[in-house]
């Protein structure tokens, strides 16, 4: 069922893992002193040589951060490479901060409707708003960018900011609908990092400090590509409609019981389970998919689902974990649903059903968080530079945090 016929077509963008090594291996020479010289250059479609462009691979653990940053370090070290493992990191923080407060990602759901229908009674603004989607604001790099991201799924992450404060600060259009645009159509779309990211752009992550695009910086870092006019001069910080609680602990889970036969469940959220030691020696007696609407998923998912029965040969493949395929697990002698950690995002909300359907077929499911995740959560929950004083620690632990 999974396989298509057609299978869809790899872009520049890994999704698979030997496509994501690759890249890693090729961009390696690329990843120290150079990248922090380099990286805010938005060369254009086609030309992001500057930056690896393993977004849709790591958002998705095809490849994860700590094997990244491993290679990383083997080859510049820790302080040539800063500005490369910061960056790293900074997807951990917007992970790790979101996690502690998961009321913000439901606000901002509430948000976005709320700004939905502000757009079905304001016909200005919704204009406003048709303008910018179809890439007719009339402000060159921003229509430029419209256009990328649509052709590619792809945006250099000096374009993301300009593009956010753009559309915040310049076209007055509200923030979740921005986020929520660009998310559509991102090929590394992530709960976490795009909505906060926009939070931190508009001002409301740090509070009062906003992101203002600059005409003479734009024209600068895209090398006289774009000459942009008419650009907001002040940022007015929008009324935050979310309430944001202080962090709370991680939701509850369950760990996976080593001593219990399982079926291993393969999510978008992390596609790489095959290379943990701590499921290596487990008895896994049955592997499924959680399917995915978008091609690019699938695409992935299909290269983790390869991986996952050459490792484990004898564990039968069934088809979804509906009803099927949790009796015939249950048949299998499978007590549990072994699968990665969903960060907070429309997996979790899938995992969490599952979680309350599989005591009625006689298994329980249960979650690996990463150490990755588990060392450096902790330290998420203010400002990123907190994180950041930790990060020599971390990586230190890096040969165990998986
Ligand atoms: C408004 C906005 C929306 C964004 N939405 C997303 C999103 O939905 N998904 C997503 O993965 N990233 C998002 N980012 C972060 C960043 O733009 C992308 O991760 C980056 O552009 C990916 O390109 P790359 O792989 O070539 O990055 P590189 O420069 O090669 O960086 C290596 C890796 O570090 C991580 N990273 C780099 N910069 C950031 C950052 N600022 N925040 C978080 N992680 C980072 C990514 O995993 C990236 O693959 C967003 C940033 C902004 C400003």
């Amino acid at each position: 069922m999974l396989v298509k016929e057609t299978p869809p077509k790899q872009t520049e963008f890994p999704v698979t893992r030997d496509y994501a090594l690759q890249r890693l291996e090729e961009f390696l020479p690329a990843a120290g002193s150079q990248y922090a010289r380099l990286r805010n250059f938005d060369r254009g479609n086609g030309q992001h040589v500057h930056v690896s462009r393993l977004s849709a691979a790591l958002r998705r653990r095809v490849v994860c951060e700590a094997e990244v940053v491993a290679a990383v370090v083997a080859r510049h070290g820790i302080v040539q490479a800063e500005k490369f493992i910061s960056e790293i990191f900074w997807r951990t923080y917007w992970k790790g901060w979101l996690e502690q407060r998961p009321a913000v990602w439901t606000g901002y759901l509430d948000e976005l409707d709320k700004a939905r229908e502000q757009l079905e009674v304001d016909h200005d603004l919704s204009q406003m708003y048709e303008n910018a989607c179809a890439g007719l604001s009339e402000i060159d790099c921003f229509d430029a960018w419209v256009a990328e991201l649509k052709d590619t799924g792809y945006l250099h992450n000096w374009a993301r900011m300009q593009f956010a404060s753009i559309w915040t600060f310049t076209l007055g259009l509200r923030w979740e609908l921005g986020a929520a645009f660009m998310s559509s159509h991102l090929v590394d779309s992530d709960p976490a990092s795009n909505t906060l990211s926009w939070r931190w752009v508009a001002g409301l992550h740090t509070k009062g400090k906003a992101y203002l695009a600059d005409a003479d910086r734009i024209r600068a870092m895209t090398n006289g590509r774009f000459s942009p006019t008419g650009l907001a001069r002040r940022a007015v910080i929008p009324t935050d409609g979310i309430v944001v609680p202080p962090p709370s602990p991680l939701r509850d889970f369950r760990d996976p019981d080593p001593s219990q036969p399982a079926m291993i469940l393969i999510t978008i959220e992390d596609l790489s389970l095959e290379g943990l030691p701590a499921l290596g020696e487990m008895d896994i007696k049955a592997i499924s998919v959680l399917s995915a609407e978008y091609e690019t998923d699938r695409l992935a998912l299909n290269d983790a689902l390869k991986r996952a029965t050459n490792t484990w040969p004898r564990a039968a493949v069934l088809v979804s974990p509906e009803e099927e395929g949790l009796r015939a697990a249950k048949a299998l002698g499978c007590s549990q649903i072994v699968t990665g950690f969903a960060s907070v995002g429309p997996t979790a909300q899938r995992l969490d059903m599952l979680g309350q359907k599989a005591p009625g077929y006689g298994m329980q499911l249960a979650e690996h968080l990463r150490s990755w995740d588990q060392e450096a959560w902790p330290f998420c929950n203010k400002g990123f530079y907190a994180l950041r004083q930790k990060i020599p620690c971390l990586i230190n632990a890096t040969g165990t945090m998986r």
